[in-house]
This record gives C-alpha cells, sequence and structure tokens, in this order.
C-alpha cells in the first residue's frame, strides 16, 4: 500500500486512537492478509464502529514488516477497534484479531477491518450496489416523525402498519420500514411468526445456548389479507420504483404462510400490475412457491451461506426441508420466468476459495439466476467456522476483489448487487440473461 493506513485501537473506554508506525491488517478464513489501496475506501456514512472485548489487534510494524500483537500502547492496555458499515456495501476482509481464551462470543454485527488515515477512518470494503434507498442521509428525522404518525392516522386499525411503525420504524430504526412510511422504493411485507429453520445468525430468533441475543423481536401475530393489501397496494399504485417484499429480518418463514401470501398478491395483482411483488425466503417449500408464481409473484430472493449442501446444512439447520427443496424452488421460478436473487453470505477466505466457487458456478450453470445479493456475514466469524468446521487454508483462494472481478467477467449477465430491484433495473438485466424472458412487462 502506498501509503500506510494505521490500525485503530480503543481504550476500552470508548475512544478510539490510531497507532502510527503501523499499517493496518485484514483478516480471512486463510488468515492475516495486507490490504491493497483498492481494498479501502472511507467508512461509510452511516456505519458504526465497535470495539471486541478480550481480544488483541493484529497489524504490521512498518520498521520490519513483521505481523505483531496489539495488547498494550504506552502502557495502557486497548482492544482492536471493528466496523460495522452500513448497507450496500461488500466486506473485503474482517478485522485482524487474536481471541484470548474464553473471550466472549460476538453478537450478529459483521466486522469489517478498520484503520485511520489522513484525519479519517478507512475500511477494507466496497459499494456493491448503487441504489440510495438505504443511505443515512435520505431518512431524515422530521419528516419520518411525520410520516410515521400520519400512516398510523390513515389506517388506524391495521396492526401490521402499527407492528411496522412503532416496532420497525421507530424502536430499530429498519431503513426498509421508513421507506414505506415515507411512501417509497421497497416496502416490507412481514407475515409469519414461525420458521422452519434455525439459523446460526438468525436475527430474530436465539436460544439461550447461542451466547448472543437476536437483533430483533419477532413479529408476534398472522396478519389478514385486508391488513396487506391496506397499504401494500397502494403503495404499488403510487410509489416511485416500487417493490413491495415479503420475507423481513423481523419474521420468520414466509412460505409458512404461503395462502396469506398467494390470496394476497392475487388481489393486488387483480388491481394492478405495477411494481415488482418480491419474497425474501429459505426456499423450503417448492410447490407453494410454484403456487405463488402462478399467482403473480415477480422475483424471489434464496437465503444461502454456502452452495455446499454440507455448509449450507450445518448454518441453515433446517427443521423438516433440505437443500434440494431450495435448489427445486429456484428451478420452478426459473420455469415461470421470474426473477431469481441469491442472499448470499459473504466471508472472505470462503466465498472466494475454489471450493465454493466451483459450487456457486455449477448452480448457476444449472439455474442461470439473476442477482446475487452480497450479505457480509453477521455472525463471530470464528464461531461460524467452528460450527460449520471450516479449515482455514490459505490455498485456493482469490480474494474478494478477485472473486467480484471472476464473477462479472465469467457471468456478465449477473446482477451483482445488494438490494431487490425494481422493475426498471430487472429490465437492463434481462435483456443479458441467457434465460431469456419471453415477455419483459
Ligand atoms: S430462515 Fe430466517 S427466520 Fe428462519 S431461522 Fe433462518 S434467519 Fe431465522
Amino acid at each position: 500500500m502506498a501509503e500506510y493506513i494505521n490500525p485503530v485501537v480503543s481504550d476500552g473506554q470508548g475512544n478510539i486512537f490510531e497507532i502510527p508506525g503501523y499499517t493496518m491488517v485484514g483478516m480471512s478464513l486463510s488468515g492475516p492478509i495486507a490490504l491493497a489501496s483498492r481494498d479501502v475506501i472511507p467508512l461509510p456514512e452511516g456505519s458504526d464502529l465497535f470495539e471486541l472485548p478480550a481480544r488483541i489487534a493484529l497489524a504490521q510494524n512498518n520498521a520490519t514488516g513483521e505481523l505483531m500483537e496489539i495488547s498494550h500502547y504506552h502502557g495502557q492496555a486497548v482492544l482492536p477497534v471493528t466496523a460495522f458499515m452500513a448497507p450496500a456495501y461488500i466486506q473485503i476482509a474482517r478485522t485482524a484479531f487474536r481471541s484470548r481464551p474464553n473471550a466472549p462470543t460476538l453478537p450478529l454485527f459483521s466486522y469489517t477491518a478498520v484503520g485511520w488515515h489522513r484525519g479519517r477512518f478507512y475500511v477494507a470494503g466496497k459499494r456493491i450496489d448503487r441504489d440510495q434507498r438505504q443511505d443515512l442521509r435520505n431518512f431524515e428525522q422530521a419528516r419520518l416523525d411525520k410520516a410515521s404518525q400520519d400512516m398510523l392516522r390513515r389506517y388506524p386499525a391495521n396492526r401490521l402498519v402499527e407492528h411496522l411503525v412503532r416496532n420497525c420504524v421507530i424502536r430499530y430504526g429498519c431503513p426498509a420500514a421508513r421507506n414505506f412510511v415515507l411512501e417509497r422504493w421497497e416496502c416490507p411485507a412481514p407475515v409469519s411468526p414461525s420458521c422452519n429453520a434455525r439459523c446460526v445468525g438468525c436475527l430474530s430468533k436465539q436460544g439461550n445456548e447461542s451466547g448472543f441475543v437476536a437483533s430483533m423481536d419477532r413479529i408476534s401475530f398472522i396478519p389478514t389479507v385486508n391488513e396487506l393489501v391496506e397499504f401494500c397496494l397502494p403503495h404499488l399504485e403510487k410509489a416511485a420504483r416500487p417493490v413491495i417484499s415479503f420475507g423481513q429480518g423481523c419474521e420468520g418463514e414466509p412460505l409458512l404462510q404461503g395462502e396469506l401470501i398467494e390470496k394476497t398478491i392475487k388481489v393486488l395483482r387483480s388491481k394492478t400490475q405495477r411494481g415488482v411483488i418480491n419474497l425474501n425466503t429459505n426456499g423450503s417449500r417448492p410447490e407453494t412457491v410454484e403456487r405463488l408464481c402462478q399467482a403473480g409473484l415477480d422475483s424471489i430472493r434464496l437465503s444461502l451461506n454456502s452452495a455446499q449442501e454440507r455448509y449450507y446444512s450445518r448454518y441453515f439447520r433446517p427443521r423438516d426441508y433440505a437443500f434440494e427443496q431450495v435448489m427445486e424452488s429456484m428451478r420452478r421460478v426459473a420455469r415461470y420466468e421470474r426473477w431469481i436473487s441469491i442472499n448470499y453470505f459473504i466471508m472472505p477466505g470462503f466465498t472466494d476459495h475454489v471450493d465454493e466457487v466451483k459450487a456457486l458456478e455449477d448452480l448457476l450453470h444449472e439455474i442461470p439466476i439473476n442477482m446475487i445479493q452480497t450479505r457480509n456475514l453477521n455472525c463471530d466469524p470464528e464461531l461460524y467456522q467452528r460450527l460449520l468446521g471450516l479449515e482455514s487454508s490459505p490455498d485456493g483462494t482469490m480474494g474478494i476483489p478477485g472473486w467480484l472481478d471472476y464473477m462479472a467477467q465469467h457471468y456478465p449477465w449477473l446482477k451483482l448487487g445488494y438490494f431487490n430491484p425494481p422493475r426498471v433495473e430487472m429490465k437492463k438485466y434481462w435483456k443479458l440473461c441467457p434465460r431469456k424472458k419471453t415477455a419483459v412487462p
């Protein structure tokens, strides 16, 4: 790296400072990695910085080139600092640290390498989606407060609107729910209090044995068709670049409410063809997925931590389905010529490892999906490595920048991004896709 980016540490009291004379390094499953200029960007607005308890920062000594542990600075005990990047950014490398024995399990965030240079923070990341729907600067608090109260007044008896406003907007600051009250872009439609998987990193449900808490409470009721149609229809009819998405972080698996979603889509499509009706799902019920396509579903996003069955099963811990059902759901959506995205968990050193790339390519050759939505793995990386039984091998990795280049070069029709696309965006990519869509609406 032409100019050094200094590592940053914390004094454990929330004060962060740089360490001159050292260079920030990153971490991948294959171990510490040196970072090039193209691997780092200024810390995106809307990102958070955390200190990592009972862990020791790793950095490169500029004078000797050696990788060093930094546990103290000027006699003061220090902790590694990490960045939880804002939406729309892909992680190039995670924070380099060594855990002390009995270090507590880290909560459900992604831990990206961060450093300091010329008066600002830099992270090992890259913007993967130009869509600004979740950029912090697009959310003005006063406007949000007014819009939230307007929505509650407009739908006084709608439990789901109440959930989205009081719980998602006001309590959690969910960007998708914020866009709903601002009547634009992607609108969430959670429907399911239960799930048929037990994902290691489930955001809405964690057992006591996991050692960390869920990031949010799961919806506790099943809405009605009327409650859904009441706010989804105006959104489809009036919002800019409208997308309605079943399957949110604050719920279980939407396919378990397949009949409700089917009826809702039928009513919505009987009234308007505008916008996109999308389903974020674990893909566990191919027959239900097919019925939703028949009802008018436009796009589906299936979550995958890996295209290798054994790693998929060790993470999703499915209760009553298997990896084959997920693949079958994709095949059926392909048969109906609908848009297919995978919600692909990114872990440097695993995602870009030749075995995982080969498995992903096998999937792409069988089903030319339309999009990979990259999601930085929101889980303690060492816990994930342990639970999945991942070997840390330095061989056979191409690095995340190399992986992005490889995918773009070999699969030019594939959209690499972060968000469920609106119709106008889909149109551009359908033209490139080998799985031609007979009629692009
Ligand atoms: S599929 Fe979704 S709701 Fe179900 S366990 Fe996994 S993350 Fe949680």
